[in-house]
C-alpha cells in the first residue's frame, strides 16, 4: 500500500486502507515513510493523490462540523476501479449516504473520473467474519476409564520414559512425537497410560478422541464392509484429532484391516493429527506386520515399559491401597511386593482379593492372612524359575553340557540351544536384556535381542517348533 501526500490532512495506514484520521505523533514518521514510498513510486500513477485531492474538495465543500463526522472516520482502498469505502457500522454509512452522500460522490467522481465505482461497507462485518469458532467441549469415542490418570500413575525407572513421552503428548498432540509407540508385557499399565492422555486431553476444548482396541477397530471394518458403508467407517476416523489404538498387534496379519488401517494412518499423520499405538510387543517382532505399517510404527517414538522394580512396586500397592482406603502393614505389603514381580495387574488383584477376604471375616489384613489368602499365588511366585534353571533344563532338553550356555562355541547344536535359553529367560524371568547377556557369558544385550527375534520368527514361521517351545515353556514354569 502506498502513502499519499499529507499537506491538509495526514492518512494513517491501517490494514485496511487509509483512515482520514491525524495524529500529530505520526507526522514526522508519516512525512519520512512518503518521502520513501514517493521515490519507490516516481513514475507510477497514486490514488493516494488522487484521494487527497477529493479530501481538499470536501473540506472546502463541507462544512468542518460534517467533514470531522463523517469523513474523518472513513477508511478508503482503491481496488481496480471500486473505491471501497469503509465506516464503522451500517448506521454509520447510512448516516454519511443520508447527510453528505451526493457531495462525497461527486467529489469522488470529479477527481478520479466517471467510471470509478463506489463500494460502501463495514469494518465490523470483516472482524466478525474473522472471529474464532466457539469451542466446543472435547470428545471421547470409545472405552476410557476416568480412574486412570497421569496423577495416579506411579513413575519408575521402568516406566518414566513411557511415562514423559504420554505427557508430552497429552499436552501438545500431534506436535513432535507421532506416532508414539507404546510396547511392554502384559499388566504394566500401557492401557492405563493411554487412558491418562484421553482423559487429559478431553479436558482441554475441542479435541475429537477416537480410542479403540485393535479387536474392535478389526469388527468396526467387518461390520461395515458387511453393511456396504466403509465410506462412513473411513470418514468417521478422519474427522478425529486423536486416534488411539489399543493392542494393535490384534491387527498383524489381517490383510484387509491393515490395508484400511494404512490409509487411515496417512490421512490423518499428514494432517498432523496425534496418533498413538500401544502393543505388547515392538514393531520389529510383529512378524505377520506389513512393511509398510512397520515402518510407519518406528516413524515417531517409541517407548517401553519394563516390569516395575521392588520400589516402584511397593509405591504402586502404597497408592492402590490408598485409593482403596486402606492400611497395609510394611511387612504384608513387602511379602506381596518381594513376590509378585513382573504383573502389576496381578498385584493389584492379590490386593483386591485379601481386601475382600478382611472385608468378610471382618478383620483387618495381616501376614498371617495375607499368607494364607494368597497362598496359591505367592507360592506359584515364590518357585519362579530362574536364568540359571532355564540353562540347565534346556541344556538338557537339547542334550548339551549346561556349561555350552555361558561358551563361546558357535556350531549350531550348541548355539541354537543357547537362543532359545535366551529366549524362555526372556519370556519367563524379569530380567532385562543386559541381566539375561550377562548370564550367558557376558554377552551383549544386542544378541539376547536378536536371539529372541529369531526364535519368534521360527514360532511363527514353523507350527511343529512352536509345538516344540510351547512344550519347552510349560515345564519350565513347572
Ligand atoms: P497393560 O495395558 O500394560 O496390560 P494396564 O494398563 O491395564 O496394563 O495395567 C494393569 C493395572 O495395573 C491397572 O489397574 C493399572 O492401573 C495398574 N498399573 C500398572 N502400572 C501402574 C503404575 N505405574 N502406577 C499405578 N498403577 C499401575
Ligand atoms: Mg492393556
Amino acid at each position: 500500500m502506498i502513502l499519499t501526500q499529507t499537506t491538509h490532512m495526514p492518512k494513517i495506514m491501517t490494514q485496511n486502507g487509509i483512515s482520514s484520521r491525524r495524529s500529530l505523533f505520526l507526522d514526522n514518521l508519516l512525512d519520512m515513510a512518503v518521502f520513501i514510498c514517493s521515490v519507490l513510486t516516481m513514475n507510477k500513477p497514486s490514488w493516494n493523490k488522487q484521494w487527497q485531492a477529493v479530501i481538499d474538495l470536501l473540506q472546502q465543500q463541507l462544512p468542518k462540523q460534517k467533514f470531522d463526522a463523517w469523513i474523518n472516520p472513513i477508511e478508503v482502498k482503491k481496488v481496480d476501479n471500486s473505491l471501497y469505502v469503509s465506516g464503522s457500522s451500517y448506521f454509520f454509512i447510512n448516516g454519511l449516504k443520508a447527510d453528505c452522500g451526493a457531495i462525497f460522490e461527486a467529489a469522488i467522481h470529479s477527481v478520479f473520473g466517471q467510471n470509478i465505482v463506489i463500494k460502501y461497507e463495514v469494518n465490523s462485518t470483516k472482524v466478525e467474519q474473522i472471529s474464532k469458532p466457539k469451542d466446543i467441549p472435547s470428545h471421547i469415542d470409545g472405552n476410557v476409564d476416568p480412574r486412570f490418570t497421569f496423577e495416579n500413575f506411579i513413575v519408575g525407572s521402568s516406566n518414566e520414559f513411557s511415562f514423559a513421552a504420554c505427557q508430552a503428548v497429552a499436552e501438545k498432540p500431534g506436535d513432535s512425537y507421532n506416532p508414539l509407540y507404546l510396547h511392554g508385557g502384559v499388566g504394566l499399565g500401557k492401557t492405563h497410560l493411554i487412558h491418562a492422555i484421553s482423559n487429559h486431553l478431553a479436558q482441554k476444548p475441542n479435541m475429537k478422541i477416537a480410542y479403540r482396541t485393535g479387536e474392535r477397530f478389526t469388527n468396526e471394518l467387518i461390520k461395515a464392509i458387511g453393511t456396504r458403508s466403509t465410506d462412513q467407517f473411513r470418514e468417521n476416523y478422519r474427522k478425529v484429532d486423536v486416534l488411539i489404538v489399543d493392542d494393535v498387534q490384534f491387527i498383524a496379519g489381517k490383510t484387509s484391516t491393515q490395508e484400511e488401517f494404512f490409509h487411515t494412518f496417512n490421512a490423518l499423520h499428514e494432517i498432523h493429527k496425534q496418533i498413538i499405538l500401544v502393543s505388547d510387543r515392538n514393531p520389529h517382532d510383529m512378524s505377520h506386520l506389513e512393511e509398510r505399517l512397520r515402518s510407519r510404527f518406528n516413524w515417531g517414538l517409541v517407548a517401553d515399559i519394563q516390569p516395575p522394580d521392588l520400589e516402584t512396586r511397593l509405591a504402586i500397592l502404597a497408592s492402590k491401597a490408598e485409593l482403596a482406603g486402606i492400611t497395609l502393614d510394611q511387612d504384608v505389603s513387602y511379602l506381596l511386593a518381594s513376590r509378585i514381580t513382573n504383573n502389576v495387574r496381578e498385584l493389584e488383584g492379590a490386593l483386591t482379593r485379601l481386601t475382600a477376604f478382611s472385608h468378610f471375616i471382618k478383620k483387618s489384613i495381616n501376614i498371617e492372612m495375607a499368607k494364607s489368602v494368597l497362598r496359591e499365588q505367592l507360592h506359584v511366585v515364590v518357585r519362579s524359575i530362574t536364568i540359571e534353571d532355564i540353562q540347565k533344563k534346556v541344556a538338557e532338553y537339547y542334550g548339551i553340557a549346561p556349561k555350552e550356555m555361558k561358551s563361546s562355541r558357535r556350531s549350531r547344536n550348541i548355539a541354537f540351544p543357547r537362543q532359545v535359553a535366551m529366549y524362555a529367560s526372556k519370556e519367563l524371568t524379569p530380567s532385562s536384556l543386559p541381566e539375561i547377556g550377562e548370564a550367558f557369558g557376558g554377552r551383549d544385550h544386542t544378541t539376547v535381542l536378536y536371539a529372541h527375534r529369531k526364535i519368534n520368527d521360527n514360532r511363527e514361521k514353523d507350527k511343529a517348533f512352536n509345538d516344540e517351545i510351547n512344550h519347552l515353556l510349560t515345564s519350565l514354569r513347572g
